[in-house]
């Protein structure tokens, strides 16, 4: 692939631009720097730079952060910054969207491509995606509310039951709970239905994939592929 075109698909920018960014300099290769825009490069794990920025490349972009609270999922959000702030700039020119949303004050495993298959498949209500939350709840957690919780629920206005796949308690006010479904707002519902409130919610699991614990809020690491977080 020539390298301009790779930058392109990188989201470096429109291709002139990306053949201007090489042409002046502003790119490295293995280390060295490559000033033909149209020099043949092997995509498959090619390490470069861009402004001193170190990048790999990617054909589909899988990456996973650990949201903040006070940012909304949202490309339009109305009250808060939008969780794609938070992204740089190829990235969002790739034009990644989050799998799924957290709510603004929700924190933790948000993930993102720009793969709409995969968008599909991980948020299929189908397909059973485990999904783990830490709930912070108002009231005590009471073994009758964790029975209930995994019984399955009514929410206001939804005829459907819903369940927790599992529950647990882990403090007086705290539970884990596991989902497969991803209803708008649903912990905070189902917690609703069983007449408690949820005070805090983090998101710690996805399919396989654990919150790295090193991963401070705000920030975001890539993912190798899918097999991350449904093993094949
Ligand atoms: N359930 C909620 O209520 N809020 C979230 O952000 C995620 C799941």
């Amino acid at each position: 692939m020539k390298l301009s075109q790779l930058l392109f698909t990188q989201g470096f920018g429109a291709r002139r631009e990306c053949e201007g960014l090489i042409a002046s300099g502003h790119v490295t290769v293995g280390g060295e720097r490559v000033d033909d825009p149209f020099a043949d490069v092997d995509p498959t794990g090619l390490q470069f730079t861009v402004r001193g920025e170190p990048w790999t490349y990617h054909e589909k972009a899988l990456l996973v952060m650990n949201k903040p609270q006070g940012v909304e999922c949202s490309q339009k959000p109305k009250h808060h910054p939008s969780i794609y702030s938070l992204l740089p700039a190829p990235l969002r020119r790739r034009d990644v969207q989050s799998i799924g949303r957290l709510d603004e004050d929700t924190t933790g495993l948000l993930l993102f491509t720009d793969d709409g298959a995969l968008i599909h498949r991980f948020t299929s209500p189908k397909k059973h995606v485990p999904k783990v939350y830490e709930v912070t709840c108002k009231h005590p957690v009471t073994p009758d509310q964790i029975a209930r919780l995994l019984e399955g629920v009514k929410l206001v206005d939804d005829p459907a039951t819903v369940r927790a796949v599992a529950c647990e308690p882990t403090g007086e006010l705290t539970l884990r709970l596991t989902l497969v479904d991803g209803k708008y707002h649903q912990v905070k519902r189902m917690l609703a239905a069983v007449s408690n409130r949820v005070e805090g919610l983090h998101r710690s699991g996805f399919g396989a994939l654990v919150l790295p614990a090193d991963l401070a809020p705000g920030q975001w690491r890539w993912l190798e592929g899918p097999s991350a977080i449904v093993p094949a």
